[in-house]
C-alpha cells in the first residue's frame, strides 16, 4: 500500500480553518432529458469529496489533491486562465464566485475523494459543490443551495469549457444517499424522494468508454433540436404523452429520439410515484423500459451494457436495470432487494467479465 497523502498539516504548516464535504451522484431515470427541460431523478452515493481550507492574507489559492498527488497547484485570484489540468476546477469557482460579485481573499486547500474520478459518479460536481460549501464556511458567504449549484455549473461550463446541464451540481448540493431528487430542467422546481426502506441500488460500472461519446452527444442534441423546431415547441418535454402521435409526422430517427426524450421524463414522475408507494416491481418495470427506450429509440447502448442489463434480468432480488448517464459505455444502475445488492452485483460483474472480456467496478452498494 502507498503512503497516505500528506495531511493539511503537512502541505500548509498550519491548520484548517473550515471543511466540507459533498457527494457523488447517480441518475436514477430520466436521460438525454435535461437538456430539453424534462425532469431527472438522480440521487446521492456514499462516496464523497471533502475540503479543508484555511485563509491566506493575500489573494493567492494554493490547492492540494490526494487523487492528484504532487505539489500543491498554485494562481492568483483573478487571474485564473484555464490550463487544461484539474486545478481549472478550483479557478472555475473562484471566477464563478467574483463574477457573482462574491470576490474572497486567497486561500489554502486539501481535497480528498472517495468519488472515483472520470467513472460516471461525478466526481466533478462533488469538486464544485464541496469547495464552495468550505468557502461558504470560511468566508460567510450567504449563498444557498440552489446557488452553489449554479455556480458550480458555471465553473464547469466557463472556465472548465464543459457544456453540462445542472443535474449534477443540484444532485450534489441537494440529493441525499437516501432520498433522490425530482428535478424540473427546465424550472429548477424539485422535489425530494425517498428511497424504499425494502431497496437497495446497484451500480456497475462496465470497463467501457465510448470514444464517440462526445460526438454522438452533440448529435442528440441537435435532432433534438430540430425535432422541437419541426413540433413547434422550444424543448421537447414541453409536449407530454398525450403528444405523441404528432411524432409520427417526424423523419427517421428524429420521431424515435422524441418520443424516448418525452416517455422517460414521464417515467420519471412515475418512478418517483413507485418509490413514495414502496412499489419495487413497477420501479423495476421503469428501469427496464427505459433502458429498452435508450437502446431502441435514442440508440446510446452498446452490447456490453445490454449484456449487465440482461444478466441483472436473471437475479430474482433485482427489480430492474438501465444504463445511466449520456450512454456508449459508462455504468448500469439496479434496484435491489435491500440487502442482497451486493451478492448479486458480485455475480453479475463475474459473467459480465467472462462473457465480454472487460473489468466491471461494482461502485454501489459503496463503503458503508
Ligand atoms: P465525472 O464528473 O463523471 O467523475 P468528469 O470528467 O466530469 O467526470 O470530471 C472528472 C475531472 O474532475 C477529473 O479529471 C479532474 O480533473 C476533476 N476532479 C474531480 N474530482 C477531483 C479530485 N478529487 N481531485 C482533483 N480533481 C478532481
Ligand atoms: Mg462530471
Amino acid at each position: 500500500m502507498s503512503a497516505p497523502f500528506a495531511s493539511f498539516e503537512e502541505l500548509f504548516g498550519r491548520a484548517p480553518d473550515a471543511s466540507a464535504e459533498a457527494p457523488g451522484r447517480v441518475n436514477l431515470i430520466g436521460e438525454h432529458t435535461d437538456y430539453n427541460g424534462g425532469l431527472v431523478l438522480p440521487i446521492a452515493t456514499p462516496q464523497r469529496t471533502r475540503v479543508q481550507l484555511a485563509r491566506r492574507s493575500d489573494r493567492v489559492v494554493r490547492a492540494s489533491s490526494a487523487e492528484v498527488g504532487g505539489e500543491p497547484a498554485q494562481y492568483v485570484l483573478c487571474e485564473e486562465v484555464r490550463r487544461g489540468q484539474w486545478i481549472d476546477y478550483v479557478q472555475g469557482v473562484t471566477r464563478a464566485l467574483a463574477e457573482a460579485g462574491m470576490s474572497t481573499p486567497g486561500f489554502d486547500i486539501r481535497i480528498s475523494s472517495e468519488v472515483p474520478l472520470g467513472s460516471g459518479l461525478s466526481s466533478s460536481a462533488a469538486l464544485e459543490v464541496s469547495l464552495l460549501r468550505g468557502l461558504r464556511a470560511l468566508f460567510g458567504l450567504s449563498i444557498d443551495d440552489v446557488t452553489i449549484a449554479r455556480l458550480g455549473q458555471r465553473a464547469e461550463n466557463d472556465l472548465v469549457g464543459a457544456p453540462v446541464g445542472i443535474m449534477d451540481q443540484m444532485a450534489a448540493s441537494l440529493a441525499g444517499t437516501d432520498a433522490a431528487l425530482m428535478l424540473d430542467t427546465r424550472t429548477l422546481a424539485y422535489e425530494l424522494v425517498p428511497l424504499p426502506p425494502e431497496a437497495e441500488l446497484v451500480v456497475i460500472a462496465s470497463g467501457v468508454t465510448h470514444e464517440h461519446a462526445g460526438g454522438e452527444y452533440r448529435v442528440r442534441r441537435a435532432e433534438c433540436e430540430r425535432a422541437a423546431a419541426m413540433l413547434g415547441v422550444d424543448l421537447l418535454c414541453s409536449l407530454g404523452p398525450e403528444s405523441e402521435e404528432r411524432l409520427s409526422a417526424l423523419p427517421e430517427p428524429l420521431g424515435r429520439r422524441a418520443r424516448h426524450v418525452i416517455r422517460d421524463s414521464a417515467r420519471v414522475r412515475a418512478a418517483a410515484g413507485a418509490m413514495r408507494a414502496g412499489d419495487l416491481r413497477t420501479l423495476g418495470d421503469l428501469f427496464r423500459a427505459s433502458h429498452a427506450s435508450m437502446r431502441d429509440d435514442y440508440e446510446i447502448s452498446t452490447t456490453e451494457i445490454d449484456t449487465l442489463v440482461t444478466l441483472a434480468d436473471s437475479e430474482p432480488d433485482i427489480f430492474g436495470a438501465r444504463m445511466t448517464g449520456g450512454g456508449f459505455g459508462g455504468s448500469v444502475v439496479m434496484v435491489a432487494k435491500k440487502g442482497s445488492g451486493l451478492g448479486a452485483a458480485k455475480r453479475i460483474a463475474r459473467s459480465y467479465a467472462e462473457k465480454t472480456g472487460r473489468k466491471p467496478t461494482v461502485l454501489l452498494p459503496g463503503p458503508p
